[in-house]
């Protein structure tokens, strides 16, 4: 039927011209619509309710000013926000990222994709993201506090355990989550743990949630490559970035019998074709704020090329961990053309549409992100479980609770895929399982 087709291109045309300017929302929504018209024509409700265009509107977008002081008493004013997407299987939930990249489009791509991963864990969370323009590199403890105080001074009004539910994302980890969480339960004299998760394991964090996000992208890649009859044991992999998802990817991954050739920062790329020494790149970005580079100076015999692309390097194994767009066209014919087998997103819409089409192409085994980094997000649901029961679970008990959830996700998606007719096309079978789950809890709901 050519209506739903039709129909999807129409709401689609109204996302641009609603939303000028704002182009990775726009292709997070796309990548999302392209995938629909069988769901809408298999289910007419979802079109009479206009399920899809409610979809694609926030129910509520906040932005604000934050003020604060640095070092040497300079006033800065950076900008904050806060976008709850979709509250219908839960409070708002998804990071705050703090990098100057940020405006209102990274965040409403952001959390538009987290409806749908949300949805995917099965577990009670909306989607919804935050951020600031704010670059926490090269600023001292002192000034990230100030700038954290000053931005949950705002913020702390819109949220809360049953309302929205924040965590960490780029340039958001454990030292931002403490300052924030500080000030929130000071200005609402509340301990109230729930409202914030990626929390210290010490003061109501989960055990988990540090290594959640980089490990599940892994079990995620091992049930698409079992799926295939094949595992990630002894593959070389690259993984692209350094930060959280990375480091944690690169840990389950050698852990699996992978060797781990590669990683990167903004800066450059390390190779290393004896694998990567996982320690000096933990001291190097979780203890010394170090830039990648200084990787050489422990371990001559690898290289840093600076600026250069992570995809030129023959892998079997893609694991993009940095962030959006970060892979073209040029970047997945490469790796196609070097034999990679699989590429697995823990980073948010690595991949631009253009490679998406090369991959699929190359008939790679593809996982997307919304449901392959979905681990992080599920393991800050159990957090909340943690918290509402005042409970502290062991680390085995919490990684068994991921795999799980992980594994989950890759049935829903397998599935999804096969009874629309795209067998081994994650990437349908995400958007659909995801979409129809947030649209039947709309319909139930009514018009609201
Ligand atoms: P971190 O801030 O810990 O690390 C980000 C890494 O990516 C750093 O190595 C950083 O290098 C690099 N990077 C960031 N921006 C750019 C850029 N524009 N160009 C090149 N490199 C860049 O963030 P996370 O590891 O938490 O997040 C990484 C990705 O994973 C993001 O897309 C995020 O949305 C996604 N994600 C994170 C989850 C989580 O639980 N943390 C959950 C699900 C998805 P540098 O330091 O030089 O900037």
């Amino acid at each position: 039927m050519p209506e739903a087709t039709q129909r999807i291109s129409e709401i689609y045309q109204q996302v641009v011209e609603r939303n000028p300017g704002e182009t990775d929302f726009h292709q997070a929504v796309k990548e999302v619509l392209d995938t629909l018209a069988p769901v809408l024509r298999q289910h007419p409700k979802y079109a009479e309710r206009k399920i899809i265009e409610r979809i694609c509107e926030p129910e509520r977008q906040i932005i604000f000013r934050v003020p604060w002081q640095d070092d040497q008493g300079e006033v800065h004013i950076n900008r904050g926000f806060r976008v709850g997407f979709n509250s219908a299987l839960g409070p708002y939930k998804g990071g705050l990222r703090f990098h100057p990249s940020v405006y209102l489009d990274t965040i409403k791509f952001l959390g538009f994709e987290q409806i749908f991963k949300n949805a995917l864990t099965g577990l009670p969370i909306g989607g919804g993201k935050g951020g600031s323009d704010f670059d926490p590199k090269g600023k001292s403890d002192d000034e990230v506090m100030r700038f954290c105080q000053s931005y949950m001074t705002e913020l702390y009004r819109h949220i809360g355990e049953l309302t929205d539910v924040p965590a960490g994302d780029i340039g958001v980890g454990a030292r931002e989550i403490g300052y924030l969480f500080g000030q929130y339960k000071r200005i609402t004299n509340r301990y109230e743990s729930g409202v914030f998760t990626g929390k210290n394991p010490s003061w109501g964090g989960s055990l988990v949630r540090r290594e959640a996000t980089g490990y599940g992208v892994v079990f995620f890649l091992e049930e698409m490559l079992q799926a295939r009859d094949n595992s990630v044991s002894g593959k070389t992999a690259v993984v692209s970035g350094s930060g959280n998802v990375a480091i944690y990817a690169i840990e389950k991954l050698q852990g699996m019998g992978a060797k781990v050739v590669a990683c990167s920062d903004s800066g450059g790329v390390i190779y290393d074709p004896e694998g990567l020494n996982l320690e000096t790149v933990k001291q190097l970005k979780e203890v010394e704020r170090a830039r990648i580079s200084a990787y050489v100076k422990h371990h001559p015999h690898a290289e840093f090329r600076e600026g250069a692309s992570i995809w030129d390097i023959p892998c079997d194994l893609a694991l993009p961990c940095a962030t959006q767009n970060e892979i073209d066209e040029a970047a997945a014919k490469k790796l196609v053309e070097q034999g990679c087998i699989a590429l697995c997103e823990g980073a948010n819409m690595p991949c631009t549409p253009e490679a998406m089409k090369v991959l699929e192409a190359g008939k790679l085994a593809y996982g997307p992100g919304k449901a392959a980094n979905a681990g992080g997000v599920a393991t800050s649901a159990l957090e909340m479980q943690q918290n509402a029961s005042r409970d502290a679970w062991t680390f085995e008990h919490t990684e068994e609770r991921l795999h799980d959830i992980m594994r989950n996700i890759f049935r829903d998606c397998h599935n999804a895929a096969e009874e629309y007719g795209e067998p081994g096309n994650y990437v349908v079978g995400a958007n659909i399982a995801g979409f129809r789950r947030v649209a039947d809890a709309m319909l139930a709901f009514g018009l609201i």
